[in-house]
């Protein structure tokens, strides 16, 4: 069998980082991505590496027949649009993308034979949960605005694949994934650029509500870890929590970037926490997150600098950028 992997969002935040990974696992790696998320320096370090092959190509223009899939072992599929405001705005581009742009990839991944097909789901379709109990792959589900949803369709529309046409699938339900590269561009949100652009200008950082709320942050190699051992796994056509299982305080985070805060108002449809149960991925892929949060945010902090050029959300510029989110998710609204 030959040693082929492909990565849709591979110059994305997390589809680098498993870009690195498969490297590392001496697998030749193939790229697709439309560079509207991801980003070429993401991946400039391999550039010498003759063993990944990147290629600008939109999901939504993917045909079943792309030569790009053929002999292809694993397809790991990372492409596709976040971000909460912007799905609200224009809820057509999400489903078109996240939904229509999946079933290419499948397509395309059924069309080439492909061994194992490996979804990027998100944890937002579990909406807005108790604080007091983790999410297992069971919950409730109950997306919250049209990203959620679409990227729930997403992990449906794959799951369908699988039973008609017998791909082998998992679904990974990553939590809040951080760690070097971690996205900044385009619409607020993504806690770490926030926060890292206002600590390098020594702002104070703006923390939602009274910064209580939890997530369950999980470092990024770790999620790559997670995906690779979901291809090679003898389990399939199952869902996984990817997360630490232990959520942190915004205000930790706050104190381990040793800044003065700044408080701004709650976000609406937003959870209390985001706390993973992952029983299921400990005990049928033996994976377990390795680093702890405070040596993630260090290891974070050692390249600051690299957020320099993030854009900086004030507390107006975010009030601003989010009055749709507000308009739509806020549970006063008028039905
Ligand atoms: N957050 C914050 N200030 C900001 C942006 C985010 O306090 O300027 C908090 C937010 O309330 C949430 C956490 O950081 O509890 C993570 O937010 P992000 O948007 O990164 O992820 P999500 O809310 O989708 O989990």
């Amino acid at each position: 069998m030959k040693k082929i992997a492909l990565v849709t969002g591979g110059a994305g935040f997390i589809g680098s980082h498993l870009v690195d990974l498969l490297l590392k696992k001496k697998y030749t790696v193939r790229v697709i991505d439309n560079f509207s998320g991801g980003h070429k320096k993401n991946l400039f370090h391999q550039k010498k590496n003759k063993k990944l092959i990147i290629k600008k190509i939109d999901i939504n223009n993917l045909k079943k027949n792309n030569y790009f899939f053929k002999n292809v072992s694993y397809v790991f599929h990372l492409a596709g649009i976040g971000d909460i405001v912007p799905s609200i705005e224009n809820p057509q581009k999400y489903m078109n993308t996240n939904i229509q742009g999946t079933i290419n990839v499948l397509e395309a991944s059924r069309f080439s034979g492909v061994k194992r097909f490996i979804y990027a789901a998100s944890s937002s379709c579990y909406g807005i949960t108790d604080p007091n109990i983790p999410s297992s792959e069971n919950s409730k589900i109950d997306p919250q605005y049209p990203y959620a949803f679409s990227k729930y369709i997403g992990e449906l529309t794959v799951l369908h694949w699988s039973k008609v046409y017998k791909i082998d699938v998992n679904i990974m339900r990553i939590f809040n994934a951080y760690g070097p590269r971690v996205r900044t561009t385009g619409a607020y949100g993504a806690v770490f650029g926030v926060f890292f652009k206002q600590k390098l200008l020594k702002l104070p950082l703006t923390v939602v509500g009274d910064g209580n709320q939890k997530r369950d942050f999980v470092y990024v190699s770790d999620v790559a870890k997670a995906f690779y051992l979901a291809a090679k796994s003898g389990y399939k056509n199952r869902i996984y929590n990817i997360g630490t299982g232990k959520p942190k305080k915004i205000n930790f985070l706050v104190k381990l970037l040793k800044s003065k805060k700044n408080y701004i108002p709650n976000r609406p449809g937003e959870p209390r926490s985001t706390w993973a149960n992952i029983s299921r991925i400990k005990r049928d892929l033996k994976w377990k997150p390795t680093i702890k949060f405070n040596n993630g945010v260090k290891k974070m902090l050692l390249n600051i600098e690299n957020w320099k050029d993030a854009p900086l959300w004030t507390p107006e510029k975010i009030k601003k950028a989010t009055k749709l989110w507000y308009k739509y998710l806020s549970k006063s609204q008028k039905r």
